[in-house]
């Protein structure tokens, strides 16, 4: 059964507690999914939904719909804050993820010049080097690291590639030094007979390790926010997560959101 959220290539603009007015870009189809992991807890549902029909929208055809809602907006005199790449799926593995990037950042400088441009990525695609140029150029880099402990990531985002490693993401996240903005999903819950649990002390502080070494400018708890394609799992409560929260803010000594 088909379970995307976004049947559209650019929708919105949606109101983000974090972001502002956020005017969304789907790279990926808009009646199927397509990524490198697939989270117990993704919005969109889970991979075995299928690819869908449409594929990757085109750059050309990217631009076109981005500028015509632009100039919209902008003679409605519309408010924007922010445009972000978010989906289906993973933007980067667009196969001219870096030429939709360049077109974006141009139509926002000459449409809302004061707007941000925003990549929400799994962070897999970090050693394509394309990719990562690409990403370097935008305001907001938002980079999922959901656990530093392998076994965990592989049960709760399971990753496509046998080869992943938490050890060779982090290498790679090194790059966002005082840029990006780590983004964590904090949750626990069963899945195949296995329990999950990355609040458990041993995963907090693997965490704190990680975050350290990359050292980013922001760092991102959120949970469970909508209905998960794993019905097995549980939300964090806000003041658990802001207690959580604050003592990764005390022992890292960067700034933590929690959402
Ligand atoms: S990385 Fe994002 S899009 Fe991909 S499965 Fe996880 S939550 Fe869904």
């Amino acid at each position: 059964m088909q379970t995307v959220l976004f049947h559209e290539t650019i929708f919105g603009p949606i109101h983000s507690r974090r972001l502002g007015t956020s005017l969304g870009v789907n790279l990926t189809p808009d009646d199927g999914k397509i990524c490198s992991f697939d989270c117990l807890y993704c919005e969109a549902g889970f991979n075995a939904q299928g690819p869908g029909t449409t594929g990757f929208s085109p750059r050309q055809e990217v631009a076109r719909l981005l500028e015509d809602r632009l100039s919209a907006m902008r003679e409605r005199g519309d408010r924007l804050d922010v445009i972000t790449f978010s989906g289906n799926g993973e933007p980067t593995l667009h196969p001219d993820f870096a030429g939709v990037v360049d077109d974006v950042i141009s139509l926002r400088d000459r449409y809302y010049p004061d707007a941000k441009v925003s990549v929400l990525t799994n962070s897999t695609r970090l050693g394509d080097n394309a990719v990562a140029a690409a990403l370097a150029k935008v305001d907001n880099n938002i980079l999922k690291l959901d656990s530093a402990i392998d076994s965990t990531v592989r049960l709760l985002d399971r990753p496509n590639a046998p080869g992943f490693t938490v050890e060779k993401v982090i290498g790679q996240l090194r790059q966002f030094a005082g840029t990006g903005i780590i983004q964590t999903m904090m949750l626990r819950g069963q899945w195949d007979g296995c329990h999950i649990d990355n609040t458990r002390e041993e995963e907090v502080e693997a965490l704190i390790k990680a975050y350290r070494e990359i050292a980013p400018r922001e760092i991102m708890l959120y949970s469970i926010d909508r209905p998960t394609p794993a019905r097995t799992l549980e939300k964090i409560q806000a003041e658990e997560l802001r207690t959580i929260g604050a003592r990764i803010q005390v022992e890292t000594g960067i700034p933590v959101q929690v959402n």
